[in-house]
């Protein structure tokens, strides 16, 4: 493919025309895309991408054409349906067809959909996965999705259904009462809602949160909370989506391990924030 590549051509797949890859570009930092994608990209005749896709990862692709499907920033939007036959289309025209997807294809991407009707319409696929929000954009924030003195168990859930409307199917009482900790995608909408079935199903006000807002991008904003008083403070630092929500003790991990703030010289507050008697690894 190229000689930067730190494999032998020969090892990489190749983008054969009427193909449709469905790829995840990682959550804003070019950085945190894969090398399957840049070998898309690379390869590419027309890059179908969305909203959370980073523009400057388009300048990875200058051969081909781009055409954006997102959903947001003013632009008109494009729905599912249209999208998935576009992809269709594209790919029996011969082309190349790169689907570029914010995070991976397969969390709350709607991957899954668009890869069934492209199977259902006889196009081959190739997943790419790629780093989610809701573990690499919280990396950048300094809270790691699972810690040992912390939880044995994280759930990955979002904040509204397809229609929009706060998750009605969601069985909040269970997720408040099965991990301890709560990542939450597309919560800023319903977070109300979503704060007060969590505290009404035993969950303690003092709880830490936080809320990551355009993460590993340049306009990263990390606010750290509590259950009772995240929805006010959200609104005081008028925290914009998109944003993913922790909640619980993983967010304390931030006193230790806020890394961004270290570059900028900051000294770590706290090296033991959950008490442990344990600030570096032992036994
Ligand atoms: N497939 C994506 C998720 C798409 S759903 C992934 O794996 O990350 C869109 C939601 O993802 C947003 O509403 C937000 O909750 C979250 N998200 C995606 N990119 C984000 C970012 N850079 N910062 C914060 N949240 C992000």
């Amino acid at each position: 493919m190229n000689d930067s590549m730190p494999l032998p051509d020969s090892q990489w797949p190749v983008l054969e025309p009427g193909w449709v890859w469905l790829c995840g570009a990682g959550p804003g930092d070019p950085g945190l895309l894969t090398l399957h994608a840049l070998n898309a990209l690379r390869q590419a005749d027309v890059v179908i991408y969305d909203a959370l896709v980073q523009e400057a990862i388009l300048d990875w692709a200058p051969q081909a054409e781009h055409i954006y499907a997102g959903k947001r920033g003013g632009k008109p939007s494009a729905k599912q349906r249209d999208i998935s036959l576009r992809l269709v289309e594209l790919a029996k025209e011969g082309k190349r067809v790169l689907r570029l997807k914010g995070g991976d294809p397969f969390v709350f991407g709607r991957g899954g959909e668009e890869g069934q009707t492209l199977v259902q319409h006889g196009i081959p696929i190739r997943i790419i996965p790629g780093i989610s929000a809701g573990i690499g954009g919280l990396a950048y924030a300094g809270i790691p999705v699972t810690h040992r003195d912390v939880n044995q168990s994280v759930t990955f859930v979002t904040g509204h259904d397809q229609s929009g409307a706060a998750t009605g199917s969601l069985d909040w009482a269970s997720i408040a009462k099965g991990s301890q900790v709560l990542v939450i995608y597309m919560g800023m909408k319903h977070i109300a809602h979503i704060t007060a079935q969590l505290i009404e199903a035993g969950r303690p006000t003092s709880e830490p949160v936080a809320i990551v807002t355009s993460a590993t991008t340049p306009n990263q904003q990390v606010l750290e909370t509590t259950l009772g008083t995240c929805v006010a403070d959200a609104q005081a630092a008028n925290m914009q989506p998109p944003a993913i929500i922790c909640v619980g003790h993983a967010v304390s991990m931030r006193q230790v391990l806020d890394w961004q703030s270290q570059i900028g010289g900051t000294q770590p507050r706290n090296l033991d924030p959950l008490g442990r008697g344990r600030p570096a690894e032992s036994a």
